[in-house]
């Protein structure tokens, strides 16, 4: 069974608050709204992968999935 965290822990940038936020499965998402201080932050980098893998505890579902078919040893 593939299991994928679909909630990530977001850390605002602008006032270090931490929220739950559910990962959507599909297409790239670059920007999030913190709920606290309602700033939208996003990557700075166009090579980062989306707003989860940069500011969130884990990464987003597309990133899972290409590491759990990626096999760990070659
Ligand atoms: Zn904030
Ligand atoms: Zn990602």
């Amino acid at each position: 069974m593939i299991k994928i965290n679909k909630e990530a822990i977001m850390s605002c940038p602008i006032c270090g608050s931490k929220y739950k936020k559910i990962m959507p499965q599909i297409g790239k998402h670059i920007n999030s709204e913190c709920v606290f201080c309602h700033t939208v932050f996003g990557i700075n980098n166009m090579s980062d992968c989306c707003v989860y893998c940069v500011y969130s505890d884990v990464s987003c579902p597309k990133s899972q999935k290409k590491q759990l078919i990626t096999p760990s040893t070659i």
